[in-house]
């Protein structure tokens, strides 16, 4: 399920943390696995969207967006630029390629650009030195109507912080005109409020799907941000253990006394990490207990001792909102199984029905 009311929420949220910004909802993988068709419903009232995939841009303007859509890794190949011509896509510029095709691109309407400098995150975007006169080589080109700027920090959700980050920004970009994009959901949380930090527009990914970018330092009340997704499922099936019964594949999950166990139909084919330990947090009835033993790819198994009542049918929530309101954040399980939520809600699978509600 995808909670329409709380995606909305959680734009609001980067909103308040970043008052004289537009924000841009990123909605790249799908929406974070959200569905873009489902995400677009809840998320209208964000400025633009920001995603990388063109087939997906494709998808945001099928569904009448007529506002900005931000390609966040600029174009792969040169005829990608007739696609932003067509369809008014804003793309950025990370590397002199981009402007080589830009150069040679024939178009009627100049395109809006964000120049990326690579500040420090060392994946995208021009080394200060080479900035100026990337933005100069821009600045003349006919294609090109306004230029942004655009960085993306590494450490926004860690002690290391955006200040060296910052520092070289500022240095190369302070007499540059043009608009300023800055600021994933970690810093957007974390950083805006600080003194000096021009923010024209912040990228919010993570945090509108209610992940929290600096779990466990924070979580998702202290937030205040609500998931965005439900992984549930029902039992299909419950065993009475023996003290020395084993659990599942590999027999990792060994009974120490007599329990009850319930079979959960959600496996790693839905998306569920194959890799979560006996001991993940699952919610049952909406009773917090459990799994235990290996997840297999259809099935992964739960300890009934705190929910007696539970049997064939009983709704299990893997992540998300339970019954009687009770919520299991997606970060719990994902450090549990040694990953982050983006990996999960990424990686849920087709199969599995997705309503909005
Ligand atoms: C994915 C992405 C974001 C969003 O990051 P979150 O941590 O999900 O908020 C922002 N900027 C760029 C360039 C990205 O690729």
């Amino acid at each position: 399920m995808v909670h329409a009311e709380s995606l909305s929420h959680n734009l609001g949220r980067a909103r308040a943390c970043a008052p004289d910004a537009r924000v841009w909802a990123v909605v790249k993988a799908n929406a974070y696995g959200h569905g873009i068709e489902r995400a677009f419903e809840a998320l209208r009232g964000a400025d633009g969207f920001a995603l990388l995939d063109l087939a997906e841009a494709e998808r945001l303007r099928a569904l009448d967006w007529r506002g900005p859509i931000l390609l966040l890794e600029g174009v792969f190949e040169p005829r990608d630029l007739e696609l932003c011509s067509r369809l008014n896509l804003w793309h950025v510029i990370h590397c002199t390629e981009q402007i080589d095709w830009l150069a040679a691109h024939k178009t009627h309407a100049p395109h809006r650009v964000f120049l990326k400098m690579n500040s420090g995150m060392n994946r995208l975007g021009f080394q200060p030195q080479a900035l100026r006169a990337a933005w100069a080589r821009l600045n003349a080109l006919p294609q090109v109507d306004e230029i942004s700027l655009v960085t993306h920090f590494s450490d926004a959700d860690g002690p290391r912080g955006i200040a060296h980050q910052m520092a070289a920004w500022e240095a190369t970009t302070h007499d540059l005109p043009g608009e300023r994009s800055l600021a994933n959901s970690a810093a957007t949380l974390r950083h805006l409020s600080a003194a000096g930090v021009r923010a024209d527009w912040v990228r919010a990914g993570i945090l509108t799907y209610g992940g929290v970018p600096d779990f466990p330092e924070h979580d998702a009340a202290f937030w205040d941000l609500r998931p965005g997704m439900t992984l549930r499922s029902r039992l299909i099936a419950t065993q009475n253990l023996v003290a020395g019964d084993t659990v599942g594949y590999g027999s990792t999950f060994t009974a120490p006394a007599p329990m009850r166990v319930g079979v959960v139909a959600c496996g790693y084919a839905d998306g569920y990490p194959r890799h979560a330990p006996t001991g993940t947090p699952i919610l049952v009835d909406g009773v917090r207990t459990t799994t235990v033993g290996r997840v297999s790819m259809d099935m992964l198994a739960v300890d009934l001792t705190p929910v007696p009542h539970a049997g064939l049918g009983t709704e299990v929530t893997l992540w998300g909102c339970g019954p009687r309101g009770r919520v299991l954040g997606i970060d719990e399980v994902a450090r549990a199984a040694g990953t982050i939520g983006y990996e999960l809600m990424c990686a849920v699978a087709p199969r599995v029905p997705m309503s909005l509600v």
